[in-house]
């Protein structure tokens, strides 16, 4: 049966030539530190099995991931794929983005396979598979066979702004406040698993603290209208780094009318997601699709009570959370948004759960700009 599923699967792939490879790229430290040992308990049978042939490439430090993308010869490989939790995929769209073929590149199919702690992106392609929901050696297994069965489908890329530094770009979230210092925070309970992140809500809940900042965005429903007469956002002295914006002014100027500014600024959180789920059992934007060029922006004001926040919190792992009617969250569809967090008091912004500098930032989405092997 197991060999059957597996041979259609090789008649159905398309992403995989005969005289090629696929990389496969091993964070060994990522999640429980087990990602090699679920590489020989099972990965390395699906893809003999399947006929795939793959470079194992393990990764030795934070950065070794984007540095290799960066600098590979591409024209040797089918795919793209990672054995890790989400932090190593940013790696790989990073380094493809910084390559002077980044146009091409990016159109490289990626892959995921989940061996982190944080395997949203894993989680959401099984969700929109159709297939039930599964977690860790399981989410493992079912996105083995994802990948070798899949057809490649294109994924929307958020570009981000700092107010230093090159762009980043992004394939999951964009984090401040309570969602951003609970994936910090629960670094230090990585051995546990997913389950960090449940930990340190918990633990995050019992010192809840207001954030503040001012928060604007671009609905996604309104006339677009890129910006006419007015200065690209991206200095023209940087090389090209992937697409230019076209709905963002630069970081320090005025917005264009046609935004909305929240008017309130005391904030517990604000999550900007452009993928179904936030951790493999948080089901945080059931509407998102992979490349639907939609940022579900969400955030939550200040006077929730630990209590309410935390029942968001449990309605989440079925995705009943904008059900539930809290009158502190708010949930709309977006094409850019800018924060300008209160710099005076510290906080954490994340990328894709990555820390960044925190500071003003902005984000415009890219439809369809990368390619990812799916259901
Ligand atoms: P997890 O979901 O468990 O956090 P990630 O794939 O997100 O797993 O990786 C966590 C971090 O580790 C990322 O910032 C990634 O860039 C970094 N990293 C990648 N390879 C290594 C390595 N060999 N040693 C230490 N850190 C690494
Ligand atoms: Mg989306």
């Amino acid at each position: 049966m197991f060999t059957l599923f597996l041979f259609s699967g090789m008649l159905l792939r398309s992403w995989s030539h005969p005289d090629r490879t696929m990389m496969l790229l091993v964070n060994p430290q990522s999640g429980k530190g087990q990602a090699l040992t679920f590489y020989y308990n099972h990965v390395q049978r699906m893809l003999n099995e399947a006929g795939i042939a793959h470079t194992l490439i393990i990764t030795e430090k934070q950065g070794h991931a984007r540095e290799i993308v960066r600098e590979a010869d591409l024209t040797q490989l089918d795919a793209l794929v990672i054995l890790s939790g989400d932090g190593l995929l940013f790696e790989v769209i990073n380094g493809l983005v910084e390559r002077p073929d980044w146009e091409e590149a990016i159109q490289k199919p990626l892959g995921i396979l989940p061996g982190g702690s944080g395997n949203a992106l894993a989680a959401s392609l099984l969700y929109y598979s159709g297939a039930p929901p599964v977690s860790g050696e399981d989410l493992l297994v079912s996105c083995g066979f994802l990948l070798c069965k899949g057809s490649v489908s294109h994924m929307d890329l958020v570009s981000i702004q700092l107010s230093s530094g090159p762009r980043l770009f992004s394939f999951l979230s964009l984090a401040w406040g309570f969602v951003a210092d609970v994936d910090v925070e629960s670094e230090k309970y990585r051995h546990m698993g997913a389950a960090r992140f449940t930990i340190g809500t918990l633990v995050r809940l019992a010192s809840l603290r207001v954030y503040k900042g001012k928060l604007a965005y671009l609905p996604a429903s309104g006339e677009e209208g890129d910006l006419e007469n007015s200065t690209p956002s991206q200095r023209a002295t940087e090389a090209p780094r992937g697409p230019p914006d076209s709905l963002l002014p630069p970081l320090d100027q005025p917005l264009p009318g046609n935004w909305v500014v929240v008017p309130e600024e005391d904030f517990v959180l604000m999550l900007a997601m452009y993928q179904s789920h936030l951790a493999e059992d948080l089901l945080a934007a059931p509407e998102s699709r992979l490349d639907d060029g939609i940022i579900h922006l969400f955030y939550v004001t200040a006077g929730i009570s630990r209590t309410a926040l935390l029942r968001l919190f449990l309605a989440m792992e079925k995705g009943t959370h904008l059900a539930s009617n809290c009158q502190h969250l708010v949930h709309t569809k977006v094409r850019a948004l800018r924060l300008e967090p209160n710099t005076g008091l510290k906080g954490k912004i994340t990328v894709d759960g990555e820390v960044v500098q925190y500071g003003p930032v902005q984000a415009e989405v890219h439809r369809g700009l990368s390619r990812v092997i799916s259901g």
